[in-house]
């Protein structure tokens, strides 16, 4: 089996063919930060030109890079949401083409099934049921997941995703864009115990999250003069994972036994989330598995993966060529928002 995936749906362009094997055969990966920085954000009508500019080549590149043609490959997988709706529209709409043109199945991909099925392409062992913690620039939330298809939410941010509260906090601290690793390479040389931070949601009984308050009381921190900004890092990113830590156990609590405690997601590139995740699994018995950092960060190798999970099902079918891009699609269309917030 050999699948071509393309991913566009925030500020990376991508695309990746994948094998049944879990090999990743051709990968390429262009990011627009450069694009981006000046703004210190992804602007969406930037974002989607460049999609528009670089996918045709990059595809063609990716087919080059492996000495297969289009026709070699068993279907084309795109992301077809959630995300910014220009750039979901420009991949979609590329491999609705490549479909047609090769009368290949298209495979739209839900971008968080990407993300939450991305462990089970780098760890062969890694099988359903397994919770998972997936953290990235736009969600925070804590899923069961079952199988292909079959995932259960069981916690999600009120306000601000993890990924988010890193790159305001890289703003705030003059870190530039985009902030996750600026954070994790400048708290390495800080004390996490420095500077007195808010751990939001602590202590309540839902295992949901809430990442605002502690955005505001870092930037209080910093125009207070007070503290080194090395310091700031570190203490912000000790209580973002002890807000993770404590909203997980309550969330496990409430899961039943699963097996494995998996992470994903673009924040699931943090060591030193990535060791107190691990910490938090051998306590309570579990396997603990992420993705490498290169495939916790978007890239189309784990959306090409999520098309061959999905044309291995029994009920494979393919989506049709007038299915829409969706600029919002949760996993879990069950899930209740939490206190009427953000899906
Ligand atoms: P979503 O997947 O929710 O649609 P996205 O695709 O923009 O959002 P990802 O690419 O999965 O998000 O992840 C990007 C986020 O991960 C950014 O917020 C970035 O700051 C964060 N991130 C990346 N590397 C690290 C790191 N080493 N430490 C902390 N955060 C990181
Ligand atoms: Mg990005
Ligand atoms: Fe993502």
């Amino acid at each position: 089996t050999l699948v071509l995936g393309i991913e566009s749906s925030c500020d990376e362009t991508a695309a990746a063919l994948v094998d049944g094997n879990r090999t990743i055969v051709a990968q390429r990966i262009a990011s627009q930060d450069e694009e981006h920085a000046p703004f210190g954000g992804v602007v969406p009508e930037i974002a989607a030109r460049a999609h528009a500019e670089r996918l045709a080549p990059m595809i063609e590149g990716v087919l080059a890079d492996a000495g297969v043609a289009l026709s070699d490959c068993d279907a084309i997988a795109a992301t077809a949401g959630p995300g910014l709706i220009g750039g979901v529209m420009v991949g979609l709409v590329s491999a609705k083409a490549l479909a047609m043109a090769s009368d290949k199945p298209l495979i739209a991909i839900n971008h968080l099934e990407g993300h939450a099925l991305s462990p089970r392409l780098a760890d062969a062992a890694l099988e359903f049921p397994y919770a998972l913690l997936l953290v990235s620039g736009g969600h925070c939330q804590i899923l069961r997941v079952d199988g292909v298809g079959q995932y259960r939410r069981f916690a999600t941010t009120i306000d601000d995703a993890l990924g988010e509260a890193f790159d305001k906090t890289a703003k705030i601290l003059g870190l530039g864009f985009p902030g996750g690793p600026a954070v994790e390479q400048l708290a390495r040389e800080g004390d996490g115990k420095a500077v007195p931070l808010p751990r939001p949601m602590i202590g309540s009984g839902e295992p949901h999250f809430s990442f605002a308050g502690l955005k505001s009381a870092v930037m209080r921190a910093h125009d207070s003069g007070k503290y080194e900004i090395a310091d700031i890092a570190a203490s912000f990113q000790q209580a973002g994972i002890d807000c993770v830590i404590d909203r997980l156990q309550i969330a496990l609590n409430a899961m039943g036994p699963v097996p494995t405690l998996v992470v994903a997601g673009g924040v699931a590139a943090n060591k030193v989330v990535r060791s107190a995740l691990e910490e938090l699994a051998a306590a309570r018995e579990m396997r603990f598995t992420a993705p490498p950092p290169r495939l916790c960060t978007d890239n189309a190798a784990m959306i090409a993966w999520a098309g061959i999970e999905r044309l291995q099902l029994k009920d494979f079918a393919p989506d049709p060529l007038d299915i829409a891009a969706r600029p919002r699609w949760p996993l879990d269309p069950d899930a209740q928002p939490a206190r009427g917030a953000g899906v």
